[in-house]
């Protein structure tokens, strides 16, 4: 996929002088073990790198200056190995701009009822220790995570994972760019938005291209690269019978290859990672981008389509999460209302990534209803089935609203003959009727980012380092409740 900078994390281990040098060493010396150790339990995305140990407000402040100009950086890991008063901490944890975790864990896992003693006590204080720290935490307000247990538990390992990709995400912000060919569907009121506020919120570039700029680009490409792909596309995909041979099938893939080729071009040129099309807006374009723009979600862009440039950005963001797996732009298209069973059917007119499917995708090509453009090649498959999350970021008039919905999605068992897209099939959770009021309540769009990778843990962690609302509907959803949430962050987020 395209590429994340390979970041860093910081260790900071917080005591106090109270207990002489000695103890500090020790503190030191326990601190390099569990870094060294997290760094070789193969189970982290990212290394750590030991700090150290922080004693004073000036050294903790030094910290958090540093932290905020690295650009390697990603976020904080903090630990207090001792009682560490948390006064000192109050000036760095106010210039710290970088997500912060906060580990409360014990050097040692069990207590040593044999040897125990007074000293022991006093280097070995997290217990309280960290609790003292979180209280400032909580005070100031800081949108942190804790992960609390034995740094060498399993799970403790995969919490710590699963954070460091989402403090990526909050970091990669300022380099998620987007480039909008086209603007937004006309009259469509939930894509639309405020880009200055999506910058300053997210740090996400959101920049405009009149569509000749991308037909230029294609008339650039080059034949022999044209080719190249193609085969490409033999190796990865099942071609139609007559695409073996010149005509118009072969053209109509060709076409897209050559929009692939030039998307790819235009968007590395200027730094963008992800993009969104309309079919209002195809001057020069003989297909609206179907498996092109598929082609490309699967190298890990961000895409969405009809100018939708937040759900493009929110899908550039969740495949950072996600490693770019199993993550695709995705819209509600129809229901099945059979009691008992009732699905959502997810696709789009054309572009559904292909890290979701099930099987072997298949390049089709057929007539689109809308575009007023030649019949586009497309990429077809089923998605496949497990736990997945849908997701939506709407704007509310100068902030954000974060709606994830747990689904069950399973593999469509039915062929549409009469539907040659790719699509996905899934039961919201607690049930179709308990989420979609819960969903439209929120305001949560038809455009959404579907992924079986990301968490909702892991969304929540994002809101609150980015300071943003966000609501769940998982099997808990109680929906007296939800409304009522809804009505109490209102008051909250309002700034
Ligand atoms: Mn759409």
């Amino acid at each position: 996929m395209i590429k994340v900078k390979p970041y860093k994390f910081w260790f900071v281990t917080g005591s106090q002088p109270l207990y002489g040098p000695e103890t500090i060493l020790e503190v030191e010396e326990n601190s390099k073990k569990i870094v060294a150790s997290l760094n070789e339990s193969n189970k982290l995305p990212n290394q750590i790198e030991f700090k150290q140990v922080a004693t004073t407000a000036k050294e903790i402040h030094e910290l958090a200056l540093a932290a905020n100009a690295s650009e390697d950086c990603a976020g904080v890991i903090t630990w207090m190995h001792t009682f560490s008063p948390a006064k000192s901490w109050i000036a760095g944890l106010k210039a710290l701009q970088t997500p912060l975790l906060h580990f409360h864990t014990q050097f040692n896992r069990d207590i040593p009822w044999e040897t125990i003693d007074m000293d022991f006590m006093n280097t070995n204080q997290a217990a309280h220790g960290d609790r003292e720290y979180g209280f400032i935490g909580t005070r100031l307000g800081l949108g942190r995570k804790v992960i609390v247990g034995y740094w060498q538990d399993q799970s403790v390992l995969s919490q710590i994972a699963s954070w460091m990709k989402t403090a990526i995400g909050v970091k990669e912000g300022t380099n998620i760019r987007v480039a909008r060919f086209g603007d937004n569907m006309r009259n469509v009121a939930v894509t639309d938005g405020d880009k200055i506020e999506a910058q300053i919120k997210f740090g996400w570039t959101v920049d405009y291209y009149g569509i000749g700029d991308l037909v230029e680009e294609i008339n650039q490409v080059k034949d022999e690269d044209l080719e190249k792909l193609y085969q490409e596309y033999e190796e990865l995909y099942e071609l139609p019978e007559e695409a073996s041979q010149p005509g118009e099938i072969r053209d109509s893939i060709l076409y897209q290859a050559k929009v692939e080729l030039a998307l790819k071009s235009f968007l590395s040129k200027g730094n963008y990672n992800a993009f969104t099309t309309n079919f209002e807006d195809l001057h020069g374009m003989k297909q609206l981008p179907g498996l092109a723009a598929q082609r490309l979600m699967a190298q890990g862009y961000g895409f969405a389509g009809e100018g939708d440039w937040r759900t493009a950005a929110l899908t550039r963001l969740m495949k950072i999460l996600a490693d770019n797996k199993e993550t695709s732009f995705m819209e509600d298209y129809t229901y099945h209302l059979e009691p008992g069973h009732e699905r959502i059917l997810g696709s789009h007119m054309l572009e559904v990534c292909p890290t979701i499917s099930a099987n072997k995708p298949k390049i089709i090509v057929e007539p689109l209803g809308i575009g007023d453009r030649e019949d586009p090649a497309r990429l077809v498959f089923d998605g496949k089935g497990g736990e997945a999350i849908n997701v939506s970021l709407v704007e509310m008039g100068g902030r954000y609203r974060l709606i994830i919905n747990e689904v069950r999605a399973e593999q469509p068992n039915k062929a549409t003959p009469k539907l040659p897209v790719a699509k996905a099939l899934w039961e919201p959770k607690p049930s179709l009727a308990e989420a979609t009021t819960a969903w439209i309540y929120a305001g949560g769009a038809h455009h959404t980012v579907l992924s079986f990778k990301v968490t909702t843990e892991q969304l929540v962690d994002f809101a609150e380092m980015v300071d943003i609302e966000c609501v769940v509907i998982d099997d808990d959803l109680n929906l007296r409740q939800f409304r009522n949430e809804l009505k109490w962050n209102q008051a909250i987020f309002r700034k």
